[in-house]
């Protein structure tokens, strides 16, 4: 088993995720890590993918590793080192940020998912440039479930109506809701907001609305507070620090 710090970080956060799976009654197997790749070289992105690989396999896991970027430029800096893992199969890419229409395209042909759909005039742009190039994006609905200013994201009444129209969209499917939990020590809060995404995508499931029967991925939970989001049926836990360690100030 080889070793390294970053194999060894990840390890420790994929015990921590199945604990939390565990403890819930859930199949760990139901909860995939997504690696937040900001600010990290191409180098240690595919080191981090190479240990991320390992474990999967230890664990009889041998579906693609997920990276999630924020930014279009880094991953279009990022997009030839991946390219060869994506094609592959062996790596899918997410955006996790916000999204310009005017970066649409560039980020097209390198993410295989855009979980930060939070209003409909992005929805449509993405699915018209998706069509185009004759692509079916998966995409989530990204809601602002703390209702924090400094927060992307659609209001929580609001966020039904816009997978609707997502869902209804040639070009997208809609895999689902993604959220960032409340910036707040208090636990009872940010697992509340977490029960909100999952109250969301519960009833986007059940509406038998065109297009939403498979929009079960909760992609919430990060490095502090993904305990809490495994509780509450996470689907997906984006995580950064935990595996890469602290990010350089911005
Ligand atoms: C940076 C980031 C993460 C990971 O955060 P950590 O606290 O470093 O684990 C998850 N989701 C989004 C949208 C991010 O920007």
């Amino acid at each position: 088993m080889p070793t390294s710090p970053v194999h060894d970080r990840l390890a420790a956060v994929r015990a921590r995720v199945d604990d939390a799976a565990t403890a819930a009654g859930r199949d760990p197997a139901d909860v995939r890590l997504l690696l937040a790749t900001k600010t990290q070289e191409a180098e240690s992105v595919l080191a981090a993918v190479a240990a991320a690989t390992s474990l999967a396999a230890s664990r009889g896991d041998d579906g693609p590793v997920l990276l999630g970027e924020n930014r279009v430029q880094e991953l279009v800096a990022k997009a030839p080192a991946l390219a060869g893992p994506v094609a592959a199969g062996r790596v899918e890419v997410h955006m996790i940020g916000n999204l310009q229409r005017n970066k649409i395209n560039q980020m097209l042909p390198t993410v295989t998912g855009l979980e930060t759909v939070d209003r409909s005039s992005l929805a449509d742009a993405v699915a018209e440039r998706a069509a185009r190039a004759a692509r079916v994006l998966d995409v989530m609905v990204q809601v602002n479930v703390s209702g924090e200013e400094s927060k992307s994201g659609v209001a929580p009444s609001d966020a039904v109506a816009l997978a609707r129209h997502v869902a209804a969209l040639d070009g997208l499917r809609l895999a689902g809701f993604m959220t960032i939990g409340a910036r707040t020590d208090d636990r009872t809060a940010v697992r509340a907001g977490f029960s909100t995404l999952r109250a969301i995508r519960d009833e986007v499931v059940a509406s038998g609305a065109p297009g939403t029967s498979e929009a079960r991925e909760l992609s919430m939970g990060m490095s502090g507070d993904l305990e809490l989001a495994v509780a509450e049926d996470a689907t997906i836990v984006r995580v950064g620090t935990a595996v890469f360690g602290a990010r350089p100030p911005v």
